[in-house]
């Protein structure tokens, strides 16, 4: 990994609106999906974006891809903002951002070959009109996502494949375009367990081999240990935390963080961590909580929480070690 920043994301938004407060009401209100995210992927790095459902990360992956338009802040790529970029230009930045989907049995055409498939993306950045060149592209972009020898899967269709070899197509898919960066929301959560790690190894060989940035989206903070260099934990649009993998897996600062990692099956009973088992639902991303948005569910909320931004909450020095929000 390098020091160099390839991507910066800055006090990013993505709001959607959801009608009116009431029949007779003006006030307008949003689905704040991405609230205010900042975070500084480097060259090489294996970034693990984890979270439940709902809490923003696929938005934010979406809103990075510029499939969704940012509603504030601003993507930093390569030193250039792209946050508002041109159609003409986005081509190009999608070229170099590639997104790895969560379903490699819907996101394959099952009339088209293998080789068809990930050729496409060649065609559509209008790329190697030499048919020879073109091939041998697909070839090396089969072989990396290892699918060896390449020719035996060529001319299949996707569903002579197995679940493990259909999501190496679609990462196959990303890295004909020789991408500087991946988005992987959620790559192995279909699949198997025994072939979960296949493909976790074959992204960690990605980035040995090409340098390839990764974010990893996931809602699974077991799967993340292996390879991710950071760790940024996402509630209710926001990271709450964000550390060196091995500093968050073994030292985890936010209550939530904590009650994600204590229901991780740990298979050495000394090892194991007591239970926390959050109240409650995720509150509802129209009408977020006053204070700490985590305060409704958090186990160790004192009433100021409720009230006031963690950061100018007074508490104790014990209660301060607790959580991480407030010591900033
Ligand atoms: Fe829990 Fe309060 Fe910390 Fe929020 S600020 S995570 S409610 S202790």
């Amino acid at each position: 990994m390098s020091n160099e920043i390839i991507l910066e994301i800055r006090s990013l938004k993505k709001y959607f609106t959801a009608g009116k407060a009431g029949w007779f009401s003006r006030r307008q209100r949003f689905v704040h999906a991405v609230d205010g995210v900042d975070l500084q992927l480097h060259r090489g790095e294996v970034i693990a974006l984890v979270g439940e459902s709902g809490c923003g990360k696929s938005t934010l992956a979406l809103t990075l891809m510029l499939l969704e338009e940012a509603t504030e802040g601003s993507i930093l790529f390569e030193g250039k903002d792209i946050t508002h970029a041109a159609p003409q230009e986005r081509k190009a930045i999608r070229q170099r951002i590639q997104m790895v989907f969560q379903d490699p049995y819907e996101s394959l055409n099952p009339t088209q070959t293998i080789e068809e498939i990930v050729s496409e993306p060649l065609t559509v950045h209008g790329l190697t009109p030499n048919a020879n060149e073109r091939r041998e592209r697909v070839i090396r972009a089969l072989e990396d996502a290892g699918l060896k020898p390449a020719a035996d899967y060529l001319h299949r269709f996707p569903h002579q494949l197995s679940g493990g070899q259909r999501q190496r197509v679609v990462i196959a898919g990303a890295l004909v375009l020789e991408p500087h960066i991946l988005l992987a929301d959620e790559p192995v959560s279909m699949l198997d367990v025994s072939i979960r790690a296949e493909i976790i190894n074959l992204l960690a060989d990605l980035r040995r081999a090409r340098g390839i940035s990764v974010i990893f989206i996931t809602h699974d903070l077991g799967t993340v240990g292996y390879f991710a260099d950071r760790v940024a934990v996402m509630y209710l649009g926001r990271i709450v935390e964000i550390g060196a993998t091995r500093e968050v897996l073994q030292a985890p600062q936010h209550p939530y963080t904590q009650a994600l990692l204590s229901v991780i099956p740990v298979p050495n009973p000394r090892l194991r961590r007591k239970r926390i088992i959050l109240q409650g639902e995720t509150p509802n991303p129209i009408e977020l909580p006053s204070g700490c948005r985590f305060h409704p569910r958090c186990p160790l909320a004192v009433e100021a929480c409720r009230r006031t931004d963690p950061s100018l909450i007074n508490v104790s020095e014990t209660h301060q070690a607790a959580c991480i929000l407030l010591r900033q």
